[in-house]
């Protein structure tokens, strides 16, 4: 897969590329990561790329100009476009794993009030957002998005770890221990020192049931729910009617 991005920082996108594992990645040739500097697009001589609304209002908005001029040299109409942004579709591990089946996905990291209504409308296919609140740039957005897609990629991440972690089957992850098995006077949880790989597995079902109907109880209602996991849910609910 190629992802290219177009910013008006490149640094903070380069940082985290060329940082650990991602950098392994690209290494490894799994991934392609192309970064666009907007400006080198600018037409005036102060290499502006942004402009006050029409209309008023606070904030200034990119122009359209440059960001299309960028677009366009790295031929974005035939490709998948995403533009993060807190209006746009809610980011989740189903997206991921969607965006990840594209050979290519180019970038467009927003800042200020936002980009041009018109580039949006000529060449986004993505409108993305991270999440219900408002950061100021979409260069942090778009390295959520990014991570959360590359890591799905074959390959990248052991299908075990993959199968595991929170959201892959609809549930939040349970909770990991490592060595010493005594720290600060707490325990490690004694069935996961038994070596009963059956016991083990059981624990962390439980675990991941009662964190997920505790944080996230919205997320049950896409759960494929499993004999074990109504078992679960039902010691649970007398657990809770006892107390
Ligand atoms: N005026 C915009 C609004 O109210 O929706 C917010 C602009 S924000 C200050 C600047 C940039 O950060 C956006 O263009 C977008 O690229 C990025 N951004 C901020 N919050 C985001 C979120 N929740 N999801 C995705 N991108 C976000």
């Amino acid at each position: 897969m190629k992802v290219t991005v177009l910013t008006l920082f490149p640094e903070i996108i380069s940082g985290y590329l060329d940082a650990s594992i991602m950098a392994k990645v690209r290494d490894e040739g799994k991934i392609n990561t192309e970064v666009v500097q907007i400006r080198d697009f600018a037409q005036d001589r102060h290499r502006s790329c942004d402009d006050a609304p029409y209309g008023g209002g606070a904030g200034m908005v990119l122009k359209p100009e440059p960001l299309a001029l960028a677009l366009d040299s790295v031929d974005a109409s035939s490709k998948r476009v995403v533009y993060p942004t807190p209006s746009g579709r809610p980011f989740d591990q189903d997206y991921a794993g969607e965006l990840g089946k594209a050979d290519e996905l180019v970038f467009i990291c927003g800042r200020y009030e936002g980009i041009d209504q018109r580039i949006i409308d000529e060449y986004v296919t993505d409108e993305i957002s991270i999440g219900d609140y408002v950061i100021s740039s979409g260069e942090i957005a778009a390295l959520v998005i990014i991570d959360g897609v590359y890591r799905l990629l074959e390959g990248v991440i052991s299908r075990e770890s993959l199968e595991e972690e929170s959201f892959s089957r609809g549930l939040l992850e349970y909770p990991h221990y490592t060595r010493p098995a005594q720290f600060h006077g707490r325990d490690v949880p004694e069935v996961l020192l038994s070596g009963h790989h059956g016991e083990i597995q059981r624990w962390r079902l439980l675990k991941q049931v009662e964190k997920t109907v505790k944080i996230r109880p919205d997320l049950l209602e896409q759960v494929d729910i499993t004999e074990e996991i109504r078992n679960i849910l039902g010691e649970l609910e007398t657990a809770r009617k006892g107390e």
